[in-house]
């Protein structure tokens, strides 16, 4: 399969580098191969290969639920409370389980076939040996253990921070490295006390720090030493601090050769050709395209 790059402008994101250091055959297929696929007027095998790039594994999907629906509460406009002081926290876990079933539902309806942006299990695309009933039933106590424990930790800290004080940020979140790199994180939310601004994010990844560091700088004018980045572990429940020991001139060289080497791929006609992306066999077993490459 041949594309043209051109047409797909290139952005450097954790991601795409850990998915890059997993298999460059799925590299290709998810940045390149599926492009265009998510008009339903594509060819079969472009909607296909499209369908497969956004099937999400089941810790996917309980981190963007809980993300979605913490962000959703975080920022949910609060015209009967008091403008400063928030004085409760509204809770979170009926919501998440009401949009988990009112989704999954829709999954087995199968809406995900003609709209590719309702999300889909890879569990439920490639069947679980114990059925839906499995995964149902797995995803429902993961969701709730990590409700229990988000509900009795970070979610009341975070409610309890003013009104005034919550920053909204855009996710995902263009940043533009030195030598216009146009890179991609995805934060949670974000909130400024006592002089220091906090992101809430959900990779813990040095360079994810980087990135909203520099966001922080270019964009908002905080300078790096008063900013904080807190990775979400939402099936623990918990906050961890990331970026603690960040070394920014070293991350920011790992993020320009990784984004290098991924140009590289790049012919000179300005193609990108899916034999210069070689499958990684030992990565199938858990690989979303296997249907797809598998039968190539
Ligand atoms: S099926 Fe295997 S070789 Fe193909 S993209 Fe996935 S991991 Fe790579």
């Amino acid at each position: 399969m041949i594309r043209r790059a051109d047409e797909i402008p290139f952005s450097w994101s954790v991601r795409r580098q850990e998915m890059w250091n997993s298999c460059r055959r799925s590299c290709f297929l998810h940045y390149y191969g599926a492009s265009g696929g998510y008009d339903e007027n594509a060819s079969p095998e472009l909607r296909r290969i499209h369908e497969m790039r956004s099937l999400l594994s089941e810790s996917g999907y309980i981190r963007r639920l809980i993300g979605s629906e913490l962000r959703r509460a975080f920022y949910a406009p609060h015209e009967t409370e008091h403008p400063e002081f928030p004085d409760s926290s509204p809770p979170l876990a009926g919501a998440v389980l009401s949009r988990f079933r009112r989704e999954f539902h829709r999954m087995l309806r199968g809406e995900f076939q003609s709209d590719h942006a309702a999300p889909m299990l890879e569990s439920l695309y490639y069947p679980d040996p114990g059925g839906v009933g499995a995964v149902r039933g797995r995803l429902e106590q993961k969701l709730r253990h990590a409700l229990e424990a988000l509900e009795s930790g970070v979610w009341p800290m975070l409610a309890r921070i003013r009104f005034l004080h919550r920053r909204t940020i855009s996710s995902p979140l263009e940043v533009t490295l030195p030598g216009a790199l146009r890179c991609y994180t995805v934060p949670v939310l974000a909130f400024q006390e006592k002089g220091e601004f906090s992101f809430i994010e959900s990779s813990g990844a040095d360079a994810t720090a980087l990135l909203l560091r520099f966001y922080a700088m270019n964009t908002l004018h905080i300078p790096p030493d008063r900013v904080r980045t807190f990775e979400l572990l939402p099936e623990e429940g918990i906050l961890r601090e990331s970026g603690v020991e960040l070394n920014a001139a070293r991350t920011l060289r790992e993020i320009r050769a990784g984004a290098a080497e991924m140009l590289d791929a790049i012919r000179p006609s300005g193609e990108v050709c899916s034999d210069d992306f070689p499958p990684r066999r030992e990565a199938c077993p858990r690989c979303r395209f296997r249907a797809y490459c598998n039968a190539q």
